[in-house]
């Protein structure tokens, strides 16, 4: 009831101000804000660092470090569980398959910060399996950790809570962070591919809440979604690793959770989001990495959406640990695949399933947020099967073939940089060479009229020409013969719809007629 959860609201704020020392506190007192405040509010930065630094004073397995700064200084706690230490040798010196977990990344959708912080005290509790045995865990609990700070009573209106206020969904740039995988404008995302190349997790879990459609699902989940994705990833994640967590969740919970899809009587069908690699998890499929996307429900209660997430991430850990080496062989055996000669995609549309399915959809009700009166919503126990085509995957619209190698030259400095921020390998060209190529001849270029996260995106035309160049010194080679051929291409490929051509980070040389990047096809 609106009523109760108001009043339990106003004891609570009142509730937090009291606490205690650390020394004094064991792990079993160590409550997060949430669980403090009976999920009326969320946890600070602050907050989330206490109870970091506690959890690593308290408990000998829990290993706090950062793995980078916000844009307004604020260092990204990264909690490591099942190391010596937390340092990239020792965890990688483990051998054991290493699942990078993360909240927060859009700080409106808060229950993945709260349930790790959970999991984490539980696992120090010995509330788990041994997950550590076999796997190593990074727990970057509050990515977005500026965004958390502006938090507001009228963020994310609608969605059930926390009633105290929560965070706003971009960075202190204004930037979106689950747009920056691919361009890499902000701090935090600078910070999140260099811990990617300093630790490799062979898993990516993000952690997020719902916008949009009225299902039944308190979860819903996605893999990566770029068909460039290495096929034993996707395949591993559909047919193995998501419907055994489903089935568990449903067994242990009673809960429905599917993939992530949107409905509406405008565009009929269970369709999901998107195949760029601006998303994290798409981003780290095309890394040859697993990875699994979490949207919670947003019209769930706070309580619920927590404990959805955390029952999801418990699930993903045991089959994670059941499967450690497998999943280790599959991550290896992609990196050691070349991708040079084959056709990839470099523009992709939604791809519709065979046959129908069958979607839970679900129903709201109104209620009043007691401190703003405004309209937010509360899920129904309410679920009716609804048959639909879904739009769960996708099919390329336009291909390239993977050429040997890339040269870009020493012009195009900028994105020379962001390829090895990415950790892609680049070979300096140290004398002149003359060689034969292909060159991007540019038929036309059209750039998008409104801006997005600060660029005003870009689309070419044209062919690739043979042609007999001389390489000046300061151009970088980039095999695509590499563990990060597929990223490698996908960000200098001229047609790609998420490289460095789309977030206009070429147009100098573009504008002056010339493309920046020559190939050597694929023999
Ligand atoms: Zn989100």
């Amino acid at each position: 009831m609106p009523t109760s959860r108001g009043m339990r609201w106003m004891l609570c704020s009142a509730f937090v101000l009291t606490s205690t020392p650390a020394s004094s506190q064991t792990l079993d007192a160590l409550l997060t804000r949430a669980e403090r405040t009976d999920f009326v509010e969320t946890s600070s930065y602050e907050d989330v660092m206490e109870m970091a630094e506690r959890l690593a004073a308290l408990s000998d397995v829990i290993h706090l470090t950062t793995f980078g700064e916000t844009n307004e200084g604020r260092s990204l706690p990264l909690l490591v569980v099942g190391a010596a230490d937390a340092s990239p040798g020792a965890v990688r010196a483990t051998g054991k398959t290493r699942v990078y977990l993360q909240g927060n990344i859009h700080a409106g959708e808060v229950c993945g910060k709260e349930a790790l912080l959970m999991l984490l005290r539980d696992f120090a509790r010995g509330e788990y399996p041994p997950w550590t045995d076999d796997l190593v865990l990074l727990i970057a609990p509050i990515y977005n950790a500026d965004g958390n700070e502006r938090m507001s009573l009228t963020n994310r209106p609608r969605q059930h809570g926390p009633i105290g206020g929560m965070g706003q969904r971009p960075n202190a740039q204004g930037l979106d962070l689950n747009r920056d995988h691919m361009k890499l404008d902000s701090p935090e995302a600078r910070a999140l591919v260099a811990m990617m190349n300093a630790y490799d997790p062979h898993v990516g879990i993000d952690l997020h809440t719902t916008n949009g459609t009225r299902h039944a699902y308190h979860l819903t989940y996605a893999p990566p979604l770029h068909p460039n994705t290495p096929v034993s990833i996707d395949a591993f994640l559909r047919d193995e690793w998501l419907p055994q967590v489903t089935r568990r969740i449903k067994e242990k919970h009673g809960w429905d959770y599917y993939y992530y899809g949107n409905h509406s009587s405008r565009r009929p069908g269970w369709y999901t989001f998107d195949h760029r690699p601006r998303f994290n998890n798409n981003y780290t499929g095309l890394r040859n990495r697993m990875a699994i996307l979490s949207e919670a429900y947003a019209y769930a209660s706070f309580e619920d959406r927590v404990m959805g997430t955390l029952w999801f991430v418990e699930e993903i850990l045991d089959f994670a640990q059941e499967h450690a080496e497998e999943i280790r062989n599959i991550t290896d055996a992609a990196d050691r695949q070349s991708v040079v000669g084959q056709q990839l995609a470099t523009r992709a549309d939604f791809e519709r399933s065979r046959e129908e399915v069958t979607i839970l959809m679900g129903a709201v009700q109104e209620e009043r947020h007691p401190g703003t009166g405004e309209v937010i919503l509360l899920r129904r126990d309410v679920s009716t099967p609804t048959p639909m085509y879904e739009y769960g995957a996708f099919v390329p619209t336009e291909t390239a073939v993977a050429p040997q190698a890339y040269y870009v030259l020493p012009e195009a400095a900028d994105a020379i940089e962001r390829l090895r921020a990415h950790g892609v390998t680049v070979v300096p060209v140290t004398e002149e060479r003359r060689i034969v190529v292909e060159r991007y001849q540019i038929d036309s270029t059209t750039v998008a009229t409104r801006e997005f996260q600060g660029h005003f995106e870009r689309t070419i035309w044209g062919e690739w020409i043979p042609e007999r160049v001389t390489l000046p010194i300061g151009t970088v080679a980039v095999p695509v013969d590499q563990a990060l051929g597929r990223l490698a291409f996908s960000l200098l490929e001229p047609r790609s719809d998420d490289g460095f051509v789309a977030w206009a980070i070429l147009d100098e040389q573009i504008e002056s007629g010339v493309y920046p990047v020559l190939r050597v096809a694929a023999r």
